[in-house]
């Protein structure tokens, strides 16, 4: 099996009837970029950059994290970097800003909640991306949007530095694809709003989950309503994607669904444009591709949507792939 999905590393990923997709990594530092071209990634669809905040006791500079985004572009060598902008908070903690402990984390101030009200924060992230645009294929996306003032107000600031850089002479990127995650309900299903705005969308299926479940992702005695498969979960899915393709716009995954062996038939058929995973999951989800006819799939998307439960898509996957 492995062997068989080698040969899978310099292979576009095509269905059986030719539609092409993308299939992406997600990352944490610059040295996981070895695995993304060990593994045949055709680019990075979640750099998280919170690690270069994380496990020290202050802010990384803006030179630091200029450097490592300079790597990362550089590394993927004109192929399409999504970087998050910090994404703080609820399961990740950052000591040193000393913030106050909440009562629910998860619903608290985080992400883009905290970027937005620590502009300097924000700021320095903004510069560092900026300056390294010149070097490769960067597009930025923020975290845990929620609104669209949200969104409007990180667009302004971004474009502000932008400005403020070119005025001083420094070289940044024509274009840079902003975008956001959605892994908040609220903005699934205001997308076809928000699709008028971004240039893109990456479905953040883990925090999706949890918030439309109202099931606490690392909470063991609740797991059970974590249900990625739940036509609730798809509906909103596909809310997103058609959205985004009513505007000529692209819609990605980045949440662990994109690189799960039920969810990607579906995926496909749902027509998602990049899927972007760990990348030792990669080859396997190429090889699944190629085995799939996305006019098939499509069927089968319209078929769960209007299923009753979680277990109920599962079997009706299982039965729909079973036979090759
Ligand atoms: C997500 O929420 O699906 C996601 C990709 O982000 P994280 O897992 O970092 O919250
Ligand atoms: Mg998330």
């Amino acid at each position: 099996q492995k062997a068989k999905w080698a040969k899978l590393v310099n292979e576009p990923t095509v269905s059986k009837d030719g539609q092409h997709v993308e299939l992406a990594a997600n990352i944490g530092t610059p040295k996981d970029l070895e695995g993304v071209r060990n593994n045949g990634g055709e680019g990075v669809g979640l750099y998280r950059t919170e690690f270069l905040y994380m496990g020290r006791d202050e802010l990384p500079t803006e030179e630091e994290q200029y450097e490592a985004y300079k790597a990362v572009l550089e590394g993927m060598e004109g192929k399409p970097v999504v970087v998050r902008t910090l994404d703080i908070g609820g399961d990740k903690e950052l000591p040193y800003l000393n913030l106050p402990k909440e009562m629910n984390p998860f619903l608290g101030y985080r992400a883009i909640r905290l970027c937005l009200d620590e502009q300097d924060i924000f700021r320095t992230q903004l510069r560092a991306l900026l300056k390294a645009s010149p070097y490769g294929n960067l597009k930025i996306m923020f975290p845990m949007i929620s609104n669209l003032q949200e969104f409007r107000e990180a667009k302004a600031i971004l474009e502000e530095e932008k400005k403020a850089l070119q005025e001083n002479g420094i070289d940044v990127a024509d274009k840079i694809e902003v975008g956001i995650m959605v892994e908040i309900p609220s903005t699934a299903v205001m997308a076809d709003v928000f699709a008028k705005e971004v240039d893109f969308f990456s479905i953040g299926t883990n925090d999706l989950i949890q918030y439309t479940m109202a099931a606490d992702r690392m909470n063991e005695r609740v797991s059970y309503l974590y249900q990625p498969y739940n036509p609730a979960i798809l509906r909103l899915v596909k809310m997103v994607i058609d959205a985004a393709h009513k505007e000529g716009k692209w819609a990605g995954m980045c949440g662990e669904m994109a690189g799960d062996e039920i969810a990607v038939p579906i995926l496909l058929g749902l027509g998602l444009d990049e899927f972007s995973m760990s990348a030792t999951s990669i080859l396997r989800a190429r090889s699944q591709i190629h085995r799939l006819n996305k006019s098939d799939m499509k069927k089968l998307a319209e078929e769960v949507l209007q299923l009753d439960t979680n277990d109920e898509v599962i079997k009706a996957v299982e039965k729909a792939v079973s036979n090759d």
